[in-house]
């Protein structure tokens, strides 16, 4: 496999950033958190920001928590809880103590927003969604006061208990922090710090009926928890100053720091949840843990390995710089993991039938081949008989030049075997070729033929002893590099690749996989890497997914 040249290790301002601030004594120990909301599965961006912050973690011996980001019961589930946790134990992290929720917390915000109304910087606002949106201004207006900002203190205090009390619709008041309409940054035009939902809400049951936004949320959470360093994408930069708002105006306990790093981006790939949900919703994949979604449960199922994704997201690097990273470069990463790794093993998917007529029928050999080229991984043993199956391709009546396989009177050599002859095609009545008679030359095993050139080695397995089994063969689901760039008037979903999912039945693999376990992974030599389905595939009905193909695109250009 050709490798780029190019220095691997990218840079990681962040780390700069930690190590600084621990030798300035200004913390002593870095605390870090990932903090999804349970509102979908996880996908290759989060793998990003995962192995930043527990790698910070782990690298300068610190903590890092597993926070849900939960205030918008709406549209989070249970599901998606559990699936975010097992994907960050598989991405191979362990948070520090509990799972820890946004809304622990929802007591001691609720208190804090109880204070700013107390000390006139919060508000009960009556305005509708779209008369707040007219009063907001725009990037080159500012905003105009709401006629509700004047209101006393006791009226507000009163009107927040009766919105928490329930006495209100939903939409029809919020809680607002006082704080300037006119200001460039239109997230400090008097931003939204409670909504009235009336909604069951995962952990808090019903106890609540209204819900503190974003903002309000997780600069205090990270205050709460001790958060050193809280580290996000670049486009809460503008959250920044409010973030630091709330921090200056409550009485929070520790003073944490907003960082930003840009959001990883992948061509070929949706990395946005909504649009993976879609996907989901509307059956153009087979659920989250589709082998071609960008998801880490898709990705697990088609074969990475949690190292590959690690290893690519060092690669990748952390830095403030807006781009797009080719998708060759994390194929790259596992075709390196899996090819250090995975067991060799043989599997023809389009079998043509070989006699060998020479061989007598009634004998067998059992032949032993190295698991793996260069590692220690002890042998197989495959048996040779006179049926046996080549993969239909590795045939041609009439090759084009420089074709290396068998063809008419054509010798070619069996993996880890014989030198065969191919001496006659035998057909069906539509001429398709169903069966090839051959000869083998019995002093050809481990060595070449005296004053022969045989220039091919093609895969096979004996017929009476393979595995049937069905191979999927996956692609890229976006045919276009810019998935999200939809075509005037249609959606990125025009930019599927039809082609993205081919399914072979009747495939046949050496024995040896008979017992092959959910999730292990081969690679097929000549085919590329593949795994065990583990939704599909049973004893007796083997499922394997290709992973990765061999030819690696990455680094050549
Ligand atoms: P999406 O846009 O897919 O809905 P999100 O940012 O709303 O993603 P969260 O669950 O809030 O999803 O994300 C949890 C953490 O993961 C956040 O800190 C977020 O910044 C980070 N994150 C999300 N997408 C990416 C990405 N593409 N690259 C790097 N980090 C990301
Ligand atoms: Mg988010």
């Amino acid at each position: 496999m050709s490798k780029p040249d190019t220095p691997v290790v990218a840079t990681n301002f962040l780390r700069a950033v930690v190590q600084s601030d621990l030798e300035a004594g200004k913390h002593a120990k870095v605390v870090t958190r990932f903090p999804p909301e349970p509102n979908g599965y996880l996908h290759i961006g989060h793998a990003k920001s995962i192995c930043l912050n527990f790698g910070l973690a782990q690298e300068f011996g610190g903590d890092c928590h597993l926070r849900f980001d939960d205030t918008n019961p709406a549209k989070e589930d249970q599901e998606y809880i559990d699936a975010i946790e097992a994907d960050v134990r598989w991405l191979g992290f362990q948070w520090t103590g509990d799972v820890r929720y946004a809304s622990q917390y929802f007591d001691q915000l609720h208190a804090w927003a109880v204070l700013l109304i107390e000390a006139g910087k919060a508000y009960v606002c009556d305005l509708t969604p779209e008369q707040a949106r007219e009063y907001r201004g725009s990037l080159t207006e500012p905003g105009r006061d709401s006629p509700f900002r004047e209101r006393s203190v006791a009226e507000n205090l009163d009107l927040f208990a009766r919105m928490k009390a329930g006495e209100f619709k939903d939409g029809e008041k919020v809680l607002r922090a006082k704080i300037d309409m006119a200001s460039p940054n239109m997230n400090l035009r008097d931003p939204i710090l409670y909504r009235i939902r009336h909604a069951h809400h995962h952990q808090t049951g019903d106890a609540w009926c209204i819900y503190p936004s974003y903002d309000f949320t997780h600069g205090q959470s990270d205050a709460i928890e001790g958060i050193t360093h809280s580290i996000c994408t670049l486009e809460f930069e503008d959250h920044r100053p409010l973030y630091e708002w709330f921090l200056a105006n409550l009485p929070v306990p520790a003073h944490p720091r907003q960082y930003e790093f840009s959001r990883l981006n992948l061509n070929y790939t949706i990395t946005s949840k909504r649009k993976l949900k879609q996907l989901v919703d509307e059956k153009h994949v087979n659920g989250w843990d589709d082998p071609r979604m960008s998801t880490l449960s898709g990705y697990r199922r088609r074969g990475y390995t949690p190292e590959s994704i690690r290893n690519f997201c060092e690669m990748v690097g952390v830095n403030r710089a807006s781009g797009v990273v080719d998708i060759g470069m994390l194929e790259f990463c596992i075709r390196e993991d899996l090819d250090a790794h995975a067991p060799r093993a043989m599997c023809v998917l389009r079998p043509l039938k070989v006699v060998i007529t020479n061989y007598p029928d009634g004998q067998e050999e059992s032949l032993e081949l190295p698991r793996h080229p260069k590692e220690d991984m002890g042998m197989r043993v495959l048996p040779f008989a006179r049926e046996l199956y080549i993969d239909r391709d590795d045939y041609m009546e009439n090759p084009p030049k420089g074709y290396k396989r068998l063809e008419p009177n054509g010798e070619v050599r069996l993996r880890g075997s014989y030198v065969i002859r191919a001496d006659e095609a035998i057909r069906d009545a539509d001429g398709t070729v169903v069966e090839l008679r051959c000869s083998y030359d019995p002093d050809t095993l481990g060595k070449n033929p005296e004053g022969r050139k045989v220039k091919g080695v093609i895969h096979w397995v004996p017929a009476a002893h393979s595995v049937e089994c069905e191979v999927r063969l996956y692609d890229r689901l976006f045919a276009s590099p810019n998935p999200e760039k939809a075509k005037e008037g249609g959606s990125f979903l025009d930019n599927i690749n039809p082609d993205s999912l081919v399914v072979l039945s009747g495939c046949r693999a050496e024995p040896g996989l008979a017992e092959a376990l959910a999730g292990e992974r081969f690679q097929f030599e000549r085919e590329g890497y593949f795994c065990v389905d583990s939704r599909d595939s049973r004893p007796g009905h083997l499922v394997f997914n290709r992973t990765v193909t061999l030819r690696d695109s990455w680094g050549q250009g």
